[in-house]
């Protein structure tokens, strides 16, 4: 796999990680239509390809149902049911079976709670899950090449209302921060008790742990998701719900992040006295442009 789109996988990953609790080995479910698919590719090892893509350990898996189609197919396709039979069987309690995308549909549900990597072909069931956040999906393009998929408008939505809610938490840290009597508390032992049942219940110093959020890493962490954006795009056919996306994304966010970092300083310079309001100067500046 060419180096930009292993980087540019790798970061889609680390979405899924972040914001939706996904862990190796990634749980990758196996389409029967994607498993035909990988069998026409004759000279690459499709299965550790599964773990390149994601760029991490895999544990592929297949439902009753999905291999039932497989078998159907007759001994013609006796060597794909092979491939299928290395992946790990997962119970879809599907007694009859049903058709394979409605039983993959069921194993995803509304949520993917089990945070499954969806391996198929059908691009009706990728439109049809593209409303389930947190769900990477791969397939093998018109060229074969298999690609994972830019994470869908849902997904992104979860990760900014995520974003959001911890930035809102943020700036409630520093509500309690600003009228002084815990910061006096955490600068000095002196007039602590006051301040420390609050401390209690807020956790760490939220100076110091709002400042890296709000500051330099968060506006990293944005920039890098939106390199991704541009070069998924480039390579996923799924493409035109990314170019949506991206649009929406620009320009959001940036005022509160700014007036997270404001208060910050603010408080910083108060709270702080020397060593805070300096140093958390540098780079922010440039947040207000
Ligand atoms: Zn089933």
């Amino acid at each position: 796999m060419r180096q930009k789109r292993a980087k540019a996988y790798k970061r889609v990953m680390a979405l899924y990680v972040g914001t939706f609790g996904f862990r190796t080995p990634y749980q990758v479910l196996l389409g029967d239509d994607f498993l035909l698919e990988a069998a026409k590719q004759k000279d690459v090892d499709w299965w550790k390809m599964l773990g390149t893509t994601v760029q991490g350990e895999v544990k592929p898996m297949i439902t009753q149902c999905c291999i039932e189609a497989l078998y159907r197919k007759g001994k013609e396709f006796q060597h794909v049911v092979d491939m299928a039979k290395r992946a790990e069987r997962r119970k879809c309690n599907h007694r009859e079976a049903v058709d394979p995308a409605d039983c993959l549909k069921d194993m995803v549900g509304d949520t993917n709670k089990h945070r499954y990597v969806l391996a198929v072909q059908s691009q009706p069931l990728i439109i049809k899950l593209a409303t389930t956040p947190g769900l990477p999906v791969m397939h093998y393009n018109a060229r074969g090449v298999l690609v994972l998929s830019p994470p869908s408008t849902a997904t992104v939505r979860a990760k900014n209302a995520a974003e959001e809610e911890r930035r809102a938490e943020g700036v409630k840290m520093l509500d309690g921060v600003k009228d002084g009597t815990n910061v006096v508390g955490a600068g000095s032992g002196a007039g602590g008790s006051q301040g420390q049942g609050r401390r209690k219940v807020k956790g760490p110093n939220p100076l110091s742990m709002k400042k890296k959020k709000g500051g330099e890493e968060g506006r990293k962490r944005k920039a890098q998701e939106d390199e991704v954006e541009v070069e998924a795009e480039a390579e996923v056919e799924v493409e035109d719900e990314g170019r949506r996306k991206k649009k929406r994304k620009r320009g959001r966010g940036k005022g509160a992040v700014a007036t997270a970092i404001a208060e910050i300083n603010a408080a910083g310079g108060i709270g702080l006295g020397g060593d805070g309001g300096g140093g958390g100067g540098e780079g922010e500046e440039s947040a207000s442009d």
